[in-house]
C-alpha cells in the first residue's frame, strides 16, 4: 500500500485501505508523514456511533483522527515556515479565510471550516501520508517529541478555556471534570500562576492523577447530592466565603454546568468548554443577579497553538504523564476500545512503520 488509512465505515466498522498520496494542491501546502496520532472522547464516539452531528456510512467511509504529529515529507514551492525533515504538531482544521469570523480573527468559527475526520469528505490523519497547509503546522521545540507533540492539539483547547476564563495570577480556578481537557486546564491554569486550582470529577481514581501528577486540588462531586448542595460543600471544603474567579467547565453534565454557577463569585467568568446534552436547565436567576460573564468556548484560535508550544517547551507544562500507552497502527481500533473503556488518560497511535 503507497498511503495506508483507517476508514470508519458505520458503527463498530472500520478497516485500513490505501489512498492516492496526496499531492500539493496549494503553493503553500506541506504533505506530511503521520508519526502519531491521538485518540479523544469524539473518536470513540464516532467508532461507537458512526459520528457526532453527521455520521459516516458505507458509500461514503471517512478517514478518523485528528490530534496529529509528523514530519515533512516535501513542501510546495512557495512553503518557507517548514522544510523537509521538520517535526511538526498538525492544528487539523483549515478555515476558510475568506468570511467575517476569520476576517475578525475568530477562524475557529468558520463555517466552511475543513476539520480532520469531519463527515462526509473531510478525512482525518490516522493515515500515512497527510496534506496541510504551512501555516497549521507548527514546528516542534528539540525537547518535545513527536508522542508529546500530539497532545498540543488538546492543550490548545485548554489554553483557549482558560483565555476565555481571563484566568490572571492570583485568582481562584474550579475545573469542572477531570479527563484529558479537565486535566489541561488545571495545567494551564497553574501555568498562568492561578492561585487555587481545584479539578472536581465524579471518578476518584482522575482526581487522584490531578493531585499526583498536577500537584492541584481535588474534589470529589457526588452525584447523588444536589448542584447546590455540592457547590456548598466544596466551598466550605476549602473554605472560600464568597466563590471563585473562574469556572471551567469541561464535562458537559447539567448538574456540573449548574454547580459551576453557584461556585462562581459576583462578576465570575465561566467557560462552557465541555459537550454534553443540547438542552439543559440553568440557574438563570443567579447566572443574571451575579453578573456572571458565560463564555461559550469551541476548539482553539488564533496563538493557541503557539502558547501550548511554548508551555510545553519551557516546561511550565509535563504532558508526559499523560500519555497511557502507545497501539501500532495496525491495531488502532484497540486504542479506540481502550478510550472508550475508560482505560488510560491519552491513548496513541503510531504512524504507518516503514
Ligand atoms: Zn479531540
Ligand atoms: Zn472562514
Amino acid at each position: 500500500m503507497q498511503n495506508p488509512s483507517w476508514f470508519l465505515y458505520g458503527p463498530g466498522v472500520a478497516k485500513i485501505e490505501d489512498r492516492a498520496i496526496p499531492t500539493i494542491g496549494d503553493s503553500h501546502d506541506v504533505i506530511l508523514r503521520i508519526a502519531y496520532v491521538g485518540v479523544c472522547g469524539s473518536d470513540v464516539h464516532f467508532w461507537k456511533h458512526g459520528g457526532i452531528r453527521k455520521v459516516v456510512s458505507p458509500e461514503r467511509p471517512l478517514v478518523m483522527g485528528h490530534e496529529a504529529s509528523g514530519t515533512v515529507h516535501s513542501v510546495g514551492p512557495d512553503v518557507t515556515s517548514v522544510k523537509v525533515g521538520d517535526r511538526v504538531a498538525v492544528e487539523p482544521g483549515f478555515p476558510c479565510r475568506r468570511c467575517k469570523a476569520c476576517k475578525d480573527g475568530v477562524y475557529n468559527l468558520c463555517r466552511q471550516m475543513r476539520f480532520a475526520a469531519d463527515p462526509p469528505d473531510t478525512h482525518g490523519a490516522l493515515t500515512k501520508f497527510y496534506a496541510a497547509p504551512e501555516d497549521f503546522l507548527y514546528k516542534i521545540p528539540d525537547g518535545v517529541s513527536l508522542e508529546g507533540a500530539v497532545l498540543v492539539e488538546p492543550l490548545a483547547v485548554a489554553v483557549h478555556a482558560t483565555r476565555l476564563g481571563s484566568v490572571r495570577p492570583g485568582q481562584d480556578v474550579i475545573v469542572m471534570g477531570s479527563e484529558t481537557i479537565g486535566l489541561m486546564c488545571g495545567a494551564v491554569a497553574k501555568a498562568f500562576s492561578a492561585n487555587r486550582i481545584i479539578l472536581v470529577d465524579i471518578v476518584e481514581k482522575k482526581l487522584e492523577f490531578a493531585r499526583e501528577h498536577l500537584k492541584c486540588e481535588t474534589f470529589f462531586y457526588d452525584i447523588k447530592s444536589t448542584s447546590e448542595d455540592n457547590a456548598t460543600g466544596l466551598l466550605n471544603a476549602f473554605d472560600i466565603a464568597d466563590g471563585v474567579d473562574a469556572v471551567i467547565e469541561a464535562s458537559g453534565a447539567e448538574t456540573s454546568i449548574q454547580s459551576g454557577i453557584h461556585l462562581l463569585k459576583l462578576g465570575g467568568n465561566f467557560v462552557q468548554a465541555g459537550l454534553g446534552k443540547p438542552k439543559i436547565e440553568v440557574p438563570i436567576i443567579d447566572l443574571s443577579t451575579k453578573e456572571l460573564h458565560f463564555h461559550g468556548c469551541f476548539r482553539y484560535s488564533s496563538g493557541d497553538y503557539e502558547l501550548a508550544l511554548k508551555l510545553l517547551s519551557k516546561r511550565d507544562i509535563s504532558l508526559r504523564p499523560l500519555i497511557s500507552s502507545v497501539t501500532p497502527f495496525e491495531q488502532a481500533t484497540t486504542a479506540w476500545d481502550k478510550t472508550g473503556k475508560g482505560e488510560g488518560i491519552k491513548n496513541l497511535i503510531q504512524g504507518v512503520k516503514d
